[in-house]
């Protein structure tokens, strides 16, 4: 069944215009995926269509209103009806997104992605709507459009049938715990630089080997936080045994 991607946004174009391309393009094309862009503004219950105001307290900045968020998640909700469905509020204040989210997310039959603008969206509808709060990084964006986009292509990736082959995705950093080894295309030597040769054997046993030696090499130099759950993972698993 193909997974259903909602996206309630003050920006719709820019959700359906960055998801046309490449991989994402050809997951909608191939109806592995789709996706609708909801305008919250449609929800607005005034003539000039406004849906922020001013912050109660004072400071500085506008926030988008509760209602015309709530009246949007409620109409959404209805037309989804029942099914798996995730909602997810994308927040600088929230988990941290990773690898292990997106294959978990992948799964949903629905995910709703709400995409905040100005300083936020009124406490009330967040609390009435009690979505998963996720973030992309410790620091500000404009709006929650760029990791709704973020997300969504993370977990199409995971989709059965999105990549070219199924196991695309076993090879890539993070799926194993480890960085992905060094890469090379042809040709052989560039710039006096040599493909090791390893590669050009044949031997797909030592090609196995060299570049599981070298996604441990690379995780241990760029990333020891994730070198570490490597290594705490496989005591465990020994021990185990
Ligand atoms: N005033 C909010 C705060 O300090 O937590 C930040 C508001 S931000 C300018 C506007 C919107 O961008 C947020 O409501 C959220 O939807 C989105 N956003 C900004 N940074 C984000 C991040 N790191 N991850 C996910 N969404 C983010």
């Amino acid at each position: 069944m193909a997974m259903n991607y909602y996206v309630m946004t003050l920006f719709p174009e820019l959700i359906m215009d960055t998801m046309s391309h490449s991989i994402t393009k050809r997951a909608l094309e191939k109806g592995l995926i789709n996706l609708e862009a909801i305008n919250i503004r449609d929800y607005a219950q005034n003539k000039n269509r406004h849906v922020d105001d001013y912050i109660y307290g004072g400071g500085s900045g506008m926030l988008i209103q509760a209602e015309p968020v709530w009246l949007c998640y409620k109409d959404l909700m209805k037309r989804i009806g029942k099914g798996n469905t995730r909602v997810l509020y994308m927040s600088p204040q929230g988990r941290t997104f990773d690898q292990s989210m997106a294959n978990a997310l992948s799964h949903n039959d629905n995910i709703v992605f709400l995409c905040g603008h100005y300083e936020g969206i009124d406490e009330r509808a967040l609390e009435l709507i009690n979505p998963i709060h996720v973030s992309i990084g410790d620091f500000v964006l404009t709006g929650g459009e760029l990791p709704a986009i973020m997300m969504m292509d993370a977990i199409t990736r995971q989709i059965s049938g999105v990549l070219g082959s199924d196991d695309s995705a076993e090879d890539e950093s993070f799926y194993n715990g480890l960085l992905e080894y060094p890469q090379y295309t042809r040709p052989p030597v560039y710039e006096g630089l040599e493909v090791p040769q390893v590669l050009l054997s044949g031997n797909h046993k030592l090609i196995n080997e060299w570049r599981l030696d070298k996604s441990i090499e690379r995780t241990k130099e760029r990333r020891p936080d994730l070198y570490k759950k490597y290594k705490d993972k496989r005591k465990k698993k020994k021990k185990k045994k």
